[in-house]
Parts: C-alpha cells; sequence; structure tokens
C-alpha cells in the first residue's frame, strides 16, 4: 500500500466511528498491553542490539513509561470520552453546557531514536485512547526497536486504524506532503522546522518535541556527593542520549574542583573505571553521532574520560573543564555523554551564560536555598525542570512534558496526552422553558439593564 492509500484506508476506518467506542478502544488497549508484556524480552534484546541499552534502562525509560501510559488510559477512556459539563453562564440562562472532547482524525507521529520504544508508542497511545487513527514513523536509526514496534501492533490493531511506516527522510518526506488532522513530531529542532512548514501547507495542528541546551546550576550550599550521584545519573543514563538531559553545569567558583572529583568518583561507583566493560553503559546511536561528538572534544580541555572505540561506537562518561562560549562543545545541544562544566560568580553571570542559547526544554538548579532556586525557576523561560534532581519531573503524568520556544510546542502525557489528540468543542443545549426577551431587538434603552446584567456577572 502507497502512502496515499493508507492515508485514504484510514479516513475511512475514522469516518465508520468505529474509534468513537471507548469500549472497543479500552479493549484493543488491554490487547496491546498483553503483547508488550509478551514481547519483555525481544524488546531489551531489540534496543540492546540497537545500541547496548541496558535491561533495567529498557524497563526504566520505554516499557516501564508505555506500560503506565496504557494503564491510565485503560482506566479513564470512558471518563475522558465523556462530554464534561461545566458551568454555564448566566447570559445564556437556561443552558447546559459541555466540552466535547473530538478526535482530531488521521494522526502522524513522527518518532527518534534515543527512546525509539517510548516515543513512538506513547503518543500512538494517548492518540488512539482520543479517537484517532494514527500512522507512526519510526527511527531508521534503531532497526531492531522500530520494526519490533511494528510487530507488537499488528498484532493487536488492524491495519486502517494504526500502521507502521518504516523509513529515513524520504519516507517522512512523503508522508509529510499528506494533508493529516494531526501531526505530533519528536526530534531535532532544524527537522521540527521542516514539520511545521509541512503542516502549515494544510493548517494542520502540531505538537512538537524538541531539544535545546539544557543548564544546570548549582550553587555552593549544596551536598557534592548527593549532587554528583544525581547528576551522573541524569547526564550519563542512555549515554547522554536523552533530550532533558543536563547539557552544561553552571558551578559556583569556590566549588568547581571539588565537585569535579565528586562527578569522577560517582562515574566511577556507576561504571566503574572502565565504562566499556561496564553492561549498564550504552553505545553512541551510530558512527556519525560519535563523531560529531569526537569533534566538539577537539577544542575542549577534558578533565576526565575522553575515551573513544570508534569500532563499537564508544564513547567513555566525559568531563569538561570550562569551554569557552564559542568552542564546539558550547555550541549545539550536546546529545552524547559530554558534561561542561563552567563557572558562575553572581546572577549576572548565570543570565549572560544562559541568555546565549534558545529557550531550554529543561532546566535544573541544585540548592539548599530556595529562595535562590524557586526565583530561578520562575526568572528564566524553559520546557520544565527539576530544583535538586534531573529528570524526574518527566516521570508524573500529571505533569506537562512539552517545550518553549525553540525547544517545542505544545505537551502531553497522561489526561494531558488525551487531551492533545482531541479538539475541545463547546456546545451548549439552550433551554426552550423560558426565552429571556432583552436581546432581541428593538432594543430601545435596554443598555442600561444589559450593563447592569454584565455588572452583576463580573
Ligand atoms: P531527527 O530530527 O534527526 O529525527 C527525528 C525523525 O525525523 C526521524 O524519524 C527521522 O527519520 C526524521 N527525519 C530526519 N531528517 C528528516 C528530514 N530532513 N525530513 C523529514 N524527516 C526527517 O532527531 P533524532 O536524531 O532522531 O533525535 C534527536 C533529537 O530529538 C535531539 O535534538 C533531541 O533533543 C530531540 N528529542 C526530543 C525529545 C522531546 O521529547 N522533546 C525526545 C527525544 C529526542
Amino acid at each position: 500500500m502507497n502512502i496515499s492509500e493508507i492515508l485514504n484506508k484510514q479516513s475511512q476506518f475514522f469516518d465508520s466511528e468505529k474509534t468513537r467506542n471507548s469500549s472497543y478502544l479500552k479493549a484493543l488497549l488491554k490487547a496491546l498491553r498483553d503483547e508488550i508484556v509478551n514481547r519483555e524480552e525481544d524488546i531489551y534484546n531489540a534496543l540492546y542490539k540497537d545500541f547496548k541499552k541496558s535491561k533495567f534502562e529498557t524497563f526504566l525509560s520505554e516499557i516501564g513509561i508505555v506500560l503506565s501510559e496504557l494503564d491510565l488510559a485503560i482506566k479513564h477512556i470512558h471518563k475522558w470520552s465523556k462530554p464534561k459539563r461545566v458551568k454555564p453562564s448566566m447570559l445564556n440562562f437556561p443552558s447546559t453546557d459541555y466540552i466535547y472532547s473530538e478526535p482530531y482524525g488521521t494522526v502522524l507521529i513522527i518518532g527518534p531514536w534515543n527512546y525509539p520504544f517510548q516515543l513512538a508508542l506513547a503518543p500512538a497511545i494517548a492518540a488512539i485512547t482520543a479517537g484517532n487513527t494514527v500512522v507512526i514513523k519510526p527511527s531508521e536509526l534503531t532497526p531492531n526497536t522500530s520494526k519490533l514496534v511494528e510487530e507488537i501492533l499488528i498484532k493487536v490493531f488492524q491495519k486502517e486504524h494504526i500502521t507502521v511506516v518504516q523509513g529515513g527522510v524520504q519516507e517522512t518526506t512523503e508522508l509529510l506532503a499528506q494533508k493529516w488532522d494531526y501531526i505530533f513530531f519528536t526530534g531535532s529542532v532544524p527537522v521540527g522546522k521542516i514539520v511545521a512548514k509541512a503542516a502549515a501547507q494544510h493548517m494542520t495542528p502540531v505538537t512538537l518535541e524538541l531539544g535545546g541546551k539544557n543548564p544546570c546550576i548549582i550553587d555552593e550550599t549544596v551536598n557534592l556527593k548527593l549532587v554528583a550521584r544525581r547528576l551522573v545519573w541524569g547526564k550519563f543514563v542512555n549515554a547522554g542520549q536523552t533530550c532533558i538531559a543536563p547539557d552544561y553545569l553552571l558551578v559556583k567558583t569556590e566549588i568547581k574542583t571539588s565537585l569535579i572529583n565528586h562527578l569522577i568518583k560517582e562515574i566511577e561507583n556507576a561504571y566503574t573505571e572502565n565504562p566499556e566493560d561496564s553492561s549498564d553503559y550504552p553505545r553512541i546511536i551510530n558512527s556519525k553521532n560519535l563523531e560529531r561528538l569526537t569533534r566538539m572534544l577537539s577544542d575542549s580541555k577534558i578533565a576526565y574520560g575522553g575515551n573513544i572505540n570508534k569500532a563499537d561506537n564508544y564513547l567513555s562518561p566525559t568531563l569538561i573543564d570550562e569551554p569557552s562560549l564559542d568552542s564546539d562543545v558550547m555550541k549545539d545541544e550536546i546529545f552524547g555523554p559530554i558534561l561542561p562544566i563552567l563557572t558562575y560568580s553572581n546572577e549576572a553571570d548565570l543570565k549572560t551564560i544562559i541568555s546565549c542559547y534558545e529557550k531550554p526544554l529543561a532546566f535544573y538548579v541544585f540548592s539548599k536555598n530556595k529562595r535562590f532556586a524557586k526565583k530561578l525557576m520562575s526568572q528564566y523561560c524553559f520546557g520544565g525542570g527539576t530544583i535538586n534532581d534531573t529528570m524526574i519531573h518527566f516521570g508524573n503524568h500529571r505533569l506537562p512534558f512539552g517545550g518553549v520556544g525553540e525547544s517545542g510546542i505544545g505537551a502531553y502525557h497522561g489526561r494531558l496526552g488525551f487531551d492533545t489528540f482531541t479538539h475541545q468543542k463547546a456546545v451548549i443545549i439552550k433551554g426552550n422553558w423560558l426565552d429571556i426577551p432583552m436581546r432581541y431587538a428593538p432594543y430601545k434603552n435596554k443598555i442600561t439593564q444589559l450593563k447592569s446584567m454584565f455588572k452583576w456577572l463580573s
């Protein structure tokens, strides 16, 4: 089937209104859950083959998150799908007012390679729960996981409901040329701009989950051992290939040396002195990305790490001491296991450095000074963040996950994912038992009455 045939079939399926039946969808979501649980070992194997991701990280950041999204959707689908009654306005008295959550129709989901299972399936679960049909284009850089995602979905869904289209730039370009009712993209800023342009041709609404340079500020009040432990986890999970990993540190000048020593200790505690032999430390996704990261090291002072094995796309956890802002490592999002450590003396320094970059996806502050930490959280514009840890704001489905400015448009997770994939339609049922004549012409001097009514309502 070519792409326009797939889309036609999905439109017909959507028009049949089968996807408006929440009991039918709930049964499919349950079947998907069972299939994922049945294929658990295959999922571990696929991610290991793609970039040596450990079982623990695969469960934590891929399977576990997808299962939680499924559980939530299964539990709430009936409630979420029902029209929600809201308080009416006295201006319309008598009336009963509702918000209908209406599925958009045909949805295109484009996924990245860094969490290839979760970032293809979590948005798809939200889109299906909301009553849409879905085409997923997973990443071509994780062929084993992308193939498995397709196998799992084929087992559960009719093709008219969900289809996976495999491929790279050419296939995505063909998909983007079609008229979709919604496009959900996770990936880089440059490709996000391509997606936004293509969507604009058809006035298609989009969610863009992008990236950026996420700052992490550490002041002198902290417990350095604890901070180092949390930073090593947040930065080197998935070998730093995480959109919300701290990109660079901004450390109060007097604690820099001590923090570096603690970071080294914690890296070795987590992955031993030779992380290449640790079964917990993944690889860089491909040689192109390894070369990109290697170039970032060329004009920097390496404080620790920097070991490379090209044959295995391996780059060890690496610390960079005080890179200049025009060095390669500080130009673009790093998206790998390299952590630049910059210093600051006062809040003006922070502003000078952070303002060099677009609005980040994530923002972190480590400090025992709550006033200082909260002030920074309000002062800067970013997608989401955490005080005294990294990345954990992702884990609460009650919090919106998304960027702002160049780090993205829109948000999802949990109920917000359902809302993302539905149009919120206002519907009023007007009562016939009373017809207040004030709004009808001739208006004569009714404006005085009208003004007092607005005053009374406000
Ligand atoms: P990418 O933009 O290169 O690729 C994403 C998808 O777009 C892939 O499916 C790919 O096939 C497709 N694509 C690539 N080039 C294209 C083109 N020219 N035209 C049309 N389609 C194209 O991103 P990636 O390398 O897979 O992922 C890394 C980026 O994703 C990082 O910037 C990271 O911050 C971001 N990211 C963001 C989130 C988030 O939730 N905000 C999550 C993960 C990754």
